[in-house]
């Protein structure tokens, strides 16, 4: 960031008044740009017994397995999010259930919220950001190719409940790394 956005004025960083950390400050009007956490939203879409991924057209990770998420916008839920990101990249609807997994990921400033979803019908071409669509067992599943640390966590999750048979209680996880963009090979 190099000039405001209200009045066009050159951007600096430092300390406003009352304040303990550092900020972009607008040195003409004062304007003070802070800067938050970016929520990601995402569903685990089932199909019968398998779980669907998103095989990534887009660079980070390209060619890597992903669950369906994004950006959360301004002026929609979480749960809409859920359902319009997964949508989007699944190339078919999906019903946002339940939300199962919150990651924070404090160093990379993120927060992951991934929802139970529900496939309901299967895919016959997925949206621009995806190159196919993929529905795994847990076995099947291709643990060596997924795009992102998130989502390694959310499927072991997912599957680990699943196995023992006591439903989906909500999970909070603090991912304490340094970048998303690291191998996961397992
Ligand atoms: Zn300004």
């Amino acid at each position: 960031m190099k000039y405001c956005s209200r009045c066009g004025g050159a951007i600096t960083r430092n300390i406003p008044p009352g304040d303990t950390r550092e900020r972009y400050v607008c040195t003409q009007c004062g304007e003070v740009f802070y800067e938050n956490p970016r929520m990601i939203v995402g569903s685990v879409p089932e199909w019968e017994e398998r779980l669907l991924l998103c095989r990534r057209a887009i660079e980070p990770r390209l060619g890597l397995w992903t669950l369906p998420a994004g950006f959360l916008e301004n002026g929609e839920t979480t749960a809409e999010g859920a359902g319009r990101e997964s949508e989007e990249e699944v190339g078919a609807p999906v019903t946002i259930g339940p939300p199962l997994i919150l990651v924070n990921l404090p160093r990379i400033h993120q927060i992951h919220l991934f929802y139970l979803g529900r496939l309901e019908k299967l895919p016959s071409s997925p949206g621009h950001e995806t190159l196919e669509t993929g529905l795994f067992t847990e076995t099947d599943l291709p643990w060596t190719e997924l795009a992102f640390p998130s989502v390694r966590l959310t499927i072991e999750y997912y599957f680990q409940k699943r196995r023992e048979r006591r439903g989906f209680p909500f999970h909070i996880h603090d991912l304490r790394i340094e970048r998303t963009l690291q191998p996961v090979a397992k």
